[in-house]
């Protein structure tokens, strides 16, 4: 009977051993703590810039060139920080054929530099790339081209995780991405590298100081035909279980705040673990406040970690992450 249950090598679940890959993943997928190795911080790397420029609301995160980016990174690590999440904007954008050099050498020289001290996931999407600003490739009548769209995807991520990076995030939302990252890393000899989907990606108002920072604003029209709306619950949940199905490790609701009610829901169907992205909007208003002496940056960061962490969210995707050691975590 035993003998009967064997799977082809390439249809194994390897899930749980993907999320023991390394120390950093290992501690962010316990379920008995609440510390600072939850926590993931995002770094936005620009290939345009000379000198490092704080992104507007969001108070301690800037844009910058590699060589800051490295000296930023040595500086969290020593405030405690040792999950990184990667923007990567080049200068040359394109409607197809991207140059992915930049973000090989970002990523390369990130993980030379630090090798094994950090956790280095690194978001995967088009809409840095592209010359109108969408996460997609279109047909000529603007409808999405989902087959090049996918291929593009697949391509970048299996490209990403050859320079080095331990975790591919993709954002782009698009229907069978995971499923083809999964296909082309598994035959590129990467079936280790975990996906950690972005799931639940709600269209919304609160990516706004992002977007400056990631130069990801459409130049048409929205992201509304492949991101979700903000009043469905059941999409919502079933746009995570399409990702669990097509094998992602992890998942992740975004906004985080605002997502709060779906968290165990979709830990619940999935099985999975499930994160939550504090979005720029969100924490731009808390630094606002904050700036205004309208309330204590500090415990206002920790009251909305608490709750998210309360809602069941394994990890948290916060630009506060290097703030997490100082506030007591
Ligand atoms: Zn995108």
């Amino acid at each position: 009977m035993i003998g009967k249950m064997r799977l082809p090598m390439n249809n194994v679940d390897k899930k749980l051993h993907r999320l023991k890959g390394n120390k950093f993943l290992r501690d962010l997928c316990s379920e008995t703590d609440f510390t600072r190795s939850n926590f993931v911080q995002p770094i936005f790397v620009n290939e345009t810039i000379t000198n490092k420029e704080e992104i507007l609301g969001l108070k301690d995160n800037f844009v910058m060139n590699l060589d800051d980016t490295l000296k930023q990174i040595n500086v969290d690590i020593s405030n405690g920080v040792n999950n990184f999440l990667l923007f990567i904007s080049p200068k040359n954008k394109a409607q197809n054929s991207f140059n992915l050099s930049f973000h090989e050498q970002v990523i390369s020289s990130v993980k030379d530099e630090f090798k094994n001290d950090i956790n280095l996931w690194t978001d995967v999407c088009l809409c840095s790339l592209t010359d109108h600003g969408h996460c997609c490739l279109f047909n000529n009548d603007h409808s999405i081209n989902l087959d090049t769209t996918l291929l593009e995807i697949s391509n970048i991520a299996r490209i990403y995780a050859e320079a080095g990076s331990d975790v591919i995030a993709p954002s782009d939302m698009m229907d069978g991405r995971t499923l083809k990252i999964r296909e082309v890393l598994d035959n590129s000899n990467l079936s280790m590298t975990p996906i950690i989907s972005y799931s639940t990606k709600f269209s919304s108002n609160f990516y706004g100081p992002f977007r400056n920072a990631a130069e990801s604003t459409p130049s048409f029209g929205d992201r509304k035909q492949y991101q979700l709306d903000y009043r469905s619950k059941s999409e919502a949940i079933r746009a995570s279980i399409r990702c669990a199905e097509e094998g992602a490790d992890m998942l992740m609701v975004k906004p985080g705040i605002t997502s709060i009610d779906l968290i165990s829901n979709i830990k619940d169907k999935t099985n999975l673990m499930v994160g939550a992205y504090q979005v720029s909007g969100e924490y731009a208003g808390i630094c606002l406040s904050e700036e205004k002496g309208l309330l204590n940056l500090e415990e206002a960061l920790k009251e909305t970690w608490h709750v998210m962490r309360r809602a069941e969210a394994q990890f948290i995707i916060t630009y506060g992450a290097r703030l997490a050691k100082q506030i007591g975590f």
